[in-house]
């Protein structure tokens, strides 16, 4: 037995070779890291703000807007919201140009894209969805199935894992309209086997809408390859965009034609300045915008697309999967003692770049570790979600906050 002294020294050991070890290392530097914040491990809810962005975002007030002012739409807002999506699909999402779009928050779109899909599945008369999807995605389901006259087939999944193709098969048929999954669940991190998945929900005729929100930026996703249908994402997560940068859509590009959104606004038009009479959507993906897009609010997450694509998703995933790895060493070393229990998937294949753990302390541990710098998240009933944003955490990050969340544990034990 080692001294607990000792074992402490031994893991700041383990998280300095391991960091000494990492190819990106020093894309770190790249982040606002201020010094109060001993551990951020909550970059899957909110990622950390490059250096750059403070300079970027007033350049862009001061040149773009306040120097180019109305003549900014034609020279080159307009095109904006696809010209970011092209580039984020090209960097991230394994898709072709001309299928995503930066448009409403990620809950706005899927009302859109989900009510577009049924639409486009007449006399289909169910919506299939996980029971442990984020609220958002469940919600706006049972809203759009009150409002069509449809029914909810809701998918059973353990809390520690996430929906395996064997789980959907029995609640898929001849009335599967649309099917609405998380390609990385938000709580447990599970990360679904999006191919087999998608097609299946094929099989039965039905279309599929990957929720990518804890996928994007951190997980290999190859939209096209898969023959996903629709799919949508936030941009303040692993993107690093802000507080409610705006969300991004993707439509695959032969369904674009056949599917109608119900939020048809000017911006969505053939025209927008030919002041119309009546709406007639624009060819292509420009039809699932609707009102003016968030240029301001777009120009955060410029910089962290383009960090992504200097390292490369591989990369990233690789770190992605190390910085897990060494979590769930420490957690079964150092909190698997007190009585805390996983609940993530061990498998790395299944796993997105968060662990969550589980114990009935944990909402008065993320209180305090907050008041130290220390900071995941709490999720009900007692979740502590450890997010692990690869380009901007460190291992000594690591260490330090799964010893912070054993301190604190002793304290209120
Ligand atoms: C974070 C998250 C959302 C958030 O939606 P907003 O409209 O941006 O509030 C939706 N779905 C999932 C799966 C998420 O993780």
């Amino acid at each position: 037995m080692t001294s607990p002294r000792s074992s402490a020294a031994d893991i700041t050991a383990r998280a300095a070779a391991l960091d000494a070890a990492d190819p990106l290392r020093g894309l770190r530097e790249r982040f606002l890291t201020p010094d109060e914040v001993v551990a951020y491990l909550d970059g899957n809810s909110l990622g950390r703000p490059l250096r750059e962005t403070p300079r970027r975002v007033s350049d862009f007030v001061r040149d773009a807007w306040g120097g180019r002012l109305i003549r900014g739409w034609d020279e080159q807002w307009m095109d904006a919201p696809t010209r970011v999506g092209d580039r984020l699909a090209e960097v991230a999402l394994g898709a072709a140009a001309g299928q995503t779009f930066i448009g409403d928050s990620t809950s706005v779109l899927l009302y859109k894209l989900i009510r577009a899909a049924i639409a486009a599945r007449p006399g289909r008369r169910e919506i299939v969805v996980d029971r442990d999807n984020f609220p958002t995605d469940r919600f706006l389901v049972e809203g759009i199935a009150a409002e069509c006259g449809l029914d909810i087939r809701w998918v059973p999944s353990a809390a520690d894992a996430g929906v395996r193709p064997q789980d959907l098969a029995p609640l898929l048929g001849p009335d599967t309209a649309v099917v609405v999954l998380s390609h990385v669940a938000y709580r447990s991190g599970f990360l679904a086997d999006a191919a087999a998945i998608t097609a299946q929900v094929h099989d039965a005729g039905g279309l599929m809408l990957w929720d990518l929100c804890h996928s994007v930026g951190v997980v290999s996703t190859e939209l096209d390859r898969w023959s996903v249908d629709l799919a949508v994402g936030c941009t303040y997560k692993y993107l690093n965009g802000g507080p409610g940068s705006p969300a991004f859509g993707y439509v695959r590009a032969d369904l674009q034609e056949e599917l109608r959104q119900p939020l048809q606004g000017w911006m969505g038009a053939a025209d927008p300045f030919d002041m119309a009479e009546s709406y007639r959507p624009a060819p292509g993906i420009r039809r699932f915008l609707t009102g003016t897009p968030s240029i301001l609010a777009m120009q955060p997450m410029l910089g962290m697309i383009e960090l992504i694509a200097q390292a490369g998703i591989p990369a990233v995933r690789a770190k992605s999967v190390t910085l897990t790895e060494f979590a769930l060493d420490l957690v079964d070393e150092q909190l698997v003692p007190s009585g805390v229990r996983l609940a993530s998937p061990r498998d790395a294949d299944r796993r997105g770049s968060h662990v969550t753990v589980d114990h009935p302390a944990f909402r008065a541990v993320t209180q305090r570790l907050w008041d130290r710098g220390v900071i995941p998240d709490f999720r009900p009933p007692d979740g502590l979600r450890i997010g692990l944003s690869p380009l901007s955490t460190s291992f000594a990050e690591v260490a330090a906050g799964i010893g912070a969340v054993a301190t604190a544990l002793r304290e209120l034990g």
